[in-house]
């Protein structure tokens, strides 16, 4: 059965251009781009290539494109990099609804004796523009705040963030996962410091990523080695992950428009489609300022991972807002931040569609989903004794 796939937010296929452009580089052009000869030579074009064309993306120049293994990594570098290049500083400014690749860090270092300032979002994800002004000090160190979120879509105002940073001098990293490839970015015209992406989910490889790091920024590398990336991340290169991002971040760039028109399509068809015909529905996170490819709904009384299985039988394949974590369904620390009410959060889906999707893998969707919810809420103790008893309780 050829999955119906709506999580691409999770990771994405490799495009067909992009698979066939790395290819080469794992038999024939197998050689180490720091090497003398030619044979390496010409992969170190093929580097320079795929620099330029990540930059070209994301409105930068070459230089300031560090390829590494993944967002996390991005992230970690970026965020370590600050620390150690502002060592009178003790203080991280950050949201309650980052990935795990920040959050984590931002816990430990924590424990290390950082301050860290997790900022609140509002029910609808946004983040409050004012209070973020009155966190920023002059202890602050770095800010680090993502662009889109992974969860909801939510799109926070990244260029105004990076501005008011900017006029206090304090340095700012954002995690654009989520927002590479997905949404316009011009970094020539914003001053952010720092930016993370990730290969995979922009229709490259797994185990590629970039740190993009302006000219003139002090840094701190996080792999010591050997000389590549300009000493800032030792490491032979990935090299057919690199070229394959090349050509990722090139096709994002020529058909963003074009493809975001079209996959936001599909979605708010896919959403407003579920919202009209499956009762005590909601949509999480602000639909104005969201990603094209994004909708969370949530289905109040079902679990999200009832919901999942069941779909999983179809071959559909999303994700849910909660997670089975030690035994206890815990809704995720992005809708818990919301303030989105229990019976709401457990029972949240995220479909993530991508260029790949169809209008008829949106209909199969909408034909199967209503009934799996009828079922799922006909064995449901609070469905059926009504919304009331659980509000209440
Ligand atoms: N940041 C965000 C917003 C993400 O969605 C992800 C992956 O899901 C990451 C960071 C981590 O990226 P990677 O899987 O490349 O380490």
């Amino acid at each position: 059965m050829k999955p119906v796939y709506m999580d691409n937010n999770a990771t994405t296929q490799v495009a067909p251009e992009v698979l066939e452009a790395m290819l080469p580089y794992f038999h024939e052009l197998y050689g180490n781009p720091s090497s003398m000869h030619s044979f390496g030579g010409q992969v170190m074009q093929a580097l320079r290539r795929a620099r330029e064309q990540v930059a070209a993306l994301l409105g930068a120049s070459a230089e300031e494109i560090v390829f590494t293994s993944c967002g996390t990594e991005s992230d970690s570098t970026a965020i370590r990099s600050a620390l150690l290049t502002n060592p009178d500083k003790r203080h991280i400014l950050t949201s309650r609804v980052e990935h795990p690749a920040v959050r984590a860090l931002c816990s430990h270092l924590a424990t290390q004796g950082y301050r860290v300032t997790e900022l609140p979002v509002d029910g609808e994800g946004r983040l409050d523009l004012e209070q973020y002004k009155r966190a920023l000090t002059p202890d602050t160190a770095i800010v680090s705040l993502m662009w889109a979120n992974n969860e909801t879509g939510v799109i926070f105002p990244i260029e105004k963030a990076a501005e008011m940073a900017r006029e206090r001098n304090i340095l700012f990293h954002t995690d654009a996962v989520q927002a590479v490839g997905k949404i316009p970015i011009d970094l020539a015209k914003t001053p952010i410091d720092m930016l993370s992406l990730s290969g995979h989910k922009l229709h490259a490889p797994k185990g590629i990523g970039v740190l993009y790091l302006r000219k003139g920024v002090k840094f701190s590398p996080y792999l010591l080695g050997g000389h590549q990336e300009r000493g800032r991340r030792g490491g032979t290169e990935a090299t057919p992950s690199i070229v394959a991002l090349g050509v990722a971040a090139e096709l994002a760039q020529k058909k963003m428009d074009v493809e975001n028109g079209y996959v936001k399509g599909l979605r708010d068809r896919l959403e407003k489609t579920i919202l009209d015909t499956v009762p005590n529905t909601k949509v999480n996170g602000d639909r104005e300022h969201r990603l094209p490819n994004t909708s969370n709904i949530s289905f109040e009384f079902v679990e999200g991972e009832g919901i999942l299985l069941m779909m999983d039988e179809f071959g559909i394949c999303a994700s849910s807002g909660s997670a089975c974590t030690s035994g206890s369904l815990q809704p995720s620390h992005v809708l818990r931040a919301m303030g989105i009410p229990f019976t709401m959060a457990h029972g949240s889906i995220r479909f993530s569609l991508s260029v790949y999707n169809t209008g008829e893998e949106v209909d199969f969707v909408l034909e199967k989903l209503p009934p799996i919810i009828e079922t799922l809420r006909g064995m449901s103790p609070y469905w059926k004794t009504g919304a009331r008893l659980c509000r209440e309780a």
